[in-house]
């Protein structure tokens, strides 16, 4: 074990947690679900089993997404979880982990005690909390102690954090409620609406991640998709295509492609300038939607970069603040 012992980054994002150990890199990647078991007042699973159980449960188990829209919806399973998480990530536990947890930018103060002290509960021994945008920023490795504009997009489950940084701090924030989960409801509707097919959340999901996009592709693509049939009530399976489903994600791409438009009207002209100029960058699950930084450099005239892994921006980020104290210090909100 290194002199560092089991210092800790956390990423607690809405749909997914991730860990970092420093010295060991990546050691947790898991949707962020808590099952309980309300007979046993027990944690029946976490993660990817608690994620599997979510409208498969009898009564007395209740899956919970404890954070939803980029705000703490569940305190008591938010610790129960990030406990669970914890004592995986930190399986010895003979040593008290510093940690640094990336927490959405909007949350509240009370929101950000609750989250201490859940941290508090698992024995760490110093606890900081960093803004998400900021640890995404860090991740990717803009110069974001520097007084020039950066700009991060972060399109996680929940919300889409917009953020201009410059000489360590967030000079412009804001979250908008339209991210990757609105993409999969909009998927399932446009099912119901065109199709008539009754799909879950799930295969939503699947059908965005490998058909979907918010420009046309080089080359069509199709996809079996099954669901239940909403006249007969039975079993069916369907062909989309990519334009469907594209058809289908215009709404909530548009109001991402809306957001980040009124942010660069709201900058101020200095930083603007330095935007226009070095463009700005996606992160969260959904820069991976196919075909989003063409539709966004077409519509704002700015050069769009995607973070190399956007999923792992933030914890990456808040992971290298772990062994840069003075960048630590600058950054840190709390
Ligand atoms: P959060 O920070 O809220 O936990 P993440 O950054 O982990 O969110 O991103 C999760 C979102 O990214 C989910 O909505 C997921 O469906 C979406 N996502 C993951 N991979 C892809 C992909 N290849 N294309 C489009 N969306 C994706
Ligand atoms: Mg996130």
């Amino acid at each position: 074990m290194s002199v560092f012992g089991n210092d800790l980054a956390i990423d607690l994002g809405t749909a997914n947690t991730c860990i970092f150990a420093l010295g060991r890199g990546i050691v947790l990647n898991e949707p962020s679900v808590v099952a309980l078991n309300t007979r046993r007042g027990s944690v029946e699973a976490v993660g990817t089993d608690a994620r599997d159980m979510l409208g498969r449960s009898p009564p007395h188990i209740t899956p919970i997404r404890p954070m939803k829209h980029g705000v703490i919806a569940d305190f008591d399973a938010l610790e129960k979880m990030l406990s669970a998480f914890l004592r995986r990530a930190n399986p010895g536990g003979w040593r008290r982990p510093r940690l640094i947890i990336g927490v959405p930018a909007e949350i509240t103060s009370v929101e950000r005690r609750a989250v201490k002290e859940s941290a508090a509960r698992v024995k760490a021994s110093g606890i900081h909390l960093v803004d998400e945008p900021m640890a995404a920023a860090v991740g990717v490795g803009l110069p974001v102690t520097e007084p020039t504009g950066s700009m991060v997009v972060d399109i996680g489950g929940g919300t889409t954090d917009i953020a201009v940084i410059s000489m360590a701090g967030v000079v412009y924030g804001r979250s908008v409620p339209v991210a990757g989960n609105s993409m999969d409801e909009a998927i399932e509707q446009y099912m119901r609406r065109a199709h008539g097919l009754l799909v879950g959340e799930r295969t939503a999901e699947q059908i965005k991640i490998e058909i979907g996009s918010a420009a046309p592709l080089d080359e069509p693509r199709q996809m079996e998709v099954s669901g239940r049939h909403l006249a007969e009530g039975v079993p069916r399976t369907i062909r989309v295509s990519d334009a469907q489903v594209r058809e289908a994600l215009e709404e909530p791409v548009a109001a991402i492609v809306r957001a980040v438009r009124e942010a660069l009207e709201q900058v101020p002209p200095e930083l603007s300038g330095d935007i226009y100029e070095r463009g700005l960058t996606l992160t969260g699950g959904g820069a991976l939607l196919k075909g989003l930084d063409r539709r966004l450099c077409a519509e704002t005239g700015l050069p769009i970069h995607v973070a190399t892994d956007p999923l792992f921006s933030v914890v990456l980020g808040a992971g290298r603040l772990l062994s840069d104290g003075s960048l630590l210090a600058k950054v840190v909100t709390s």
